[in-house]
């Protein structure tokens, strides 16, 4: 193993690198060339056809300097050229952004685009792209309308968006008698001590008060200019249109929520299980949901994951295996943690280049190794899309999880099957408490968030009434399973998401990632190695179709509430055994 950085050299040498700049000036011009596609010179065809050269070309593009200057920011995160370049990039794609549109309105405007692409076997490849396009110009706003709209969110919702972070990035909480930043109080929850828990949890609620009216405004405030534009835009409301730019639809969403709704009793199951194993009589408290339990803490060094990983998908998929080994070898990873470097775990992928680049906070225990798996997924997820073109590779978030929950179950199943009883129940519990967040406290989100639109039609709602909306939302998902004396009315202030200018109901997808990467673990179980090469053309049709037609190529029908039950019931089987080791207890 090397020595645990990553190689960037792929991209660029620096950022002095004179290609670094030639590419950005490159993607300027790009955006100011296209933007009159429809006044040039030529035919239909020609015109379509250069629309997908210069988005192709501005997609790489795009992808070498984002993707270099995000990376060198990752791991030292006030470097002043990276921040100057981050500058330049994010207000170059307004200008990305409107020539996109400019493209839309024009394939919107052909009269007979069936024909146009049944005529033109080069122009077919594309055609799911373009049919997106011809929507697009059905939900674009009027072209003299964007530019002033763009940049008046500068000072509506993208302003509020910003005071937020600024906010929460300064927000401090008091505890015995120091003033302690908001993630370090909530990385208690983590803590052994039950009172070093609970002490972190009072102190963190009891810090919010000092913000809950601006949080209040800036949370109302995005999801009104939100509801504005989506009726500008022509669609019913605001989750239609999310739905909608997440290539599915509501029946999609209900049958999932259906099978969540019923599986709620055995999440529930599974938290009071938990809190009388931490002496609690009537359901787990909020600040112990991250409670550690049980006494074996599994350890690895970095070795020792490659070697599990490796051996672990070599019997499974063999060409997983040689692919984790490649990127463990290579120095595609930047592993541990590191001062100046981001907390958590991502992969990005770079389709021009074939290569994709992981970044992690690796400290040796087996949820480490688990993260790895999934980063790993979801580098084997950009090497199947590397076959299509890169215009055809843009995975919609429901769908962008599947290869990584895969490789994670893969590897908790893997483990659990020859591990002891002590051993077992670590995993179960990690894996439990992951689920839990991603299944349960993502529709108590998906619930207040909906409860926040509907009321915003109506008024500004206050801090008070957000407050009582998130606690209904934890009634109706956490139930009896979390301490009604104990649950958290403040949420909504933590949790970023809610104050994205652009993406609403950014909960919804986590919940359809983990289920469907489940799911399709369901469907491989019972196929057996004939699923494998069904499975790599599933991962690379991601960015070419609707949902619904991705999942029906390996026979899934993500309309139907018994698939989700069936994806569930992966989770029931981890809570039965979970709840059964409790009692041997
Ligand atoms: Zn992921």
């Amino acid at each position: 193993m090397a020595n645990g950085k990553w190689d960037l050299t792929f991209l660029y040498n620096g950022f002095d690198d004179p290609a670094l700049n030639r590419d950005v000036e490159k993607i300027a011009q790009l955006a100011k060339d296209g933007r009159n596609i429809a006044e040039e010179e030529g035919s239909e065809a020609d015109k379509v056809r250069k629309i997908i050269a210069m988005s192709t070309e501005l997609s790489n593009l795009a992808s070498s300097t984002f993707g270099y200057v995000s990376l060198r920011l990752s791991t030292d995160c006030t470097n002043a050229d990276g921040l100057r370049y981050m500058d330049r990039l994010s207000n170059l794609m307004v200008d990305v952004r409107l020539t996109d549109s400019a493209w839309a309105r024009f394939v919107g405007s052909i009269a007979d685009l069936d024909a146009l692409i049944a005529a033109n076997e080069d122009i077919a490849v594309y055609a799911f792209i373009l049919r997106e396009y011809q929507d697009k110009a059905k939900h674009s706003l009027p072209a003299e309308m964007e530019d002033k709209m763009l940049r008046m969110s500068l000072d509506g919702a993208d302003a509020f968006s910003k005071l937020r972070d600024r906010l929460m990035g300064s927000h401090t909480v008091e505890l015995n008698g120091q003033s302690l930043p908001l993630p370090a109080v909530r990385g208690m929850a983590y803590d052994p001590d039950p009172k070093v828990r609970k002490d972190a949890y009072e102190a963190e609620l009891k810090s919010y008060a000092k913000v809950e009216t601006p949080m209040a405004f800036c949370l109302a405030s995005i999801k009104g200019q939100a509801s504005t534009l989506c009726e500008v835009k022509g669609y019913d409301d605001l989750l239609t249109q999310t739905l909608h730019e997440s290539r599915m639809d509501k029946t999609i969403l209900d049958a999932m929520l259906t099978a969540i709704q019923e599986a709620l009793p055995d999440f529930r199951r599974y938290l009071k299980a938990k809190g009388k194993l931490l002496g609690h009589e009537n359901g787990l408290p909020f600040y112990d949901l991250f409670a550690p339990v049980g006494e074996v803490q599994l350890r690895y060094t970095v070795d020792e994951a490659h070697d599990l990983l490796t051996s672990t998908f070599a019997k499974v998929h063999p060409a997983i295996g040689e692919f984790i080994h490649h990127a463990m070898t290579n120095d595609w990873i930047d592993m541990f943690p590191a001062e100046g470097k981001e907390g958590g775990a991502f992969c990005a992928g770079y389709h021009q280049q074939k290569q994709s680049r992981i970044l992690t906070n690796f400290v040796g225990s087996f949820s480490d190794v688990s993260t790895l798996a999934h980063e790993l997924g979801h580098g084997w997820h950009n090497r199947c899309l590397e076959q299509k073109p890169v215009l055809l590779t843009d995975t919609p978030m429901p769908l962008a999880e599947t290869a990584s929950i895969f490789n994670e179950t893969l590897l908790n199943q893997t483990v659990r099957a020859t591990a002891d009883d002590a051993t077992k129940f670590a995993i179960l519990e990690n894996s439990l408490m992951e689920a839990t967040q991603t299944v349960v406290d993502i529709y108590s989100r998906f619930l207040f968030e909906s409860s926040v639109v509907e009321a915003r039609k109506t008024h500004i709602p206050s801090a008070e009434e957000l407050k009582q909306l998130m606690l209904d939302a934890q009634d109706k998902t956490y139930g009896d399973g979390l301490d009604k004396e104990y649950r958290h009315p403040y949420m909504w202030t933590c949790k970023g998401h809610y104050y994205s200018p652009n993406l609403h109901f950014y909960n919804f997808p986590y919940a359809f990632g983990l289920l469907f990467g489940l799911g399709v673990y369901v469907q491989f179980q019972k196929e057996g190695p004939s699923f494998i090469p069904k499975y790599d053309q599933l991962l690379a049709s991601c960015g070419s179709d609707t949902i619904k037609n991705v999942a029906a190529t390996v026979g899934i029908d993500v309309t139907s509430v018994d698939y989700w039950r069936s994806a569930l019931s992966v989770v029931r089987g981890e809570i039965d055994e979970f709840v059964a080791l409790c009692e041997k207890k």
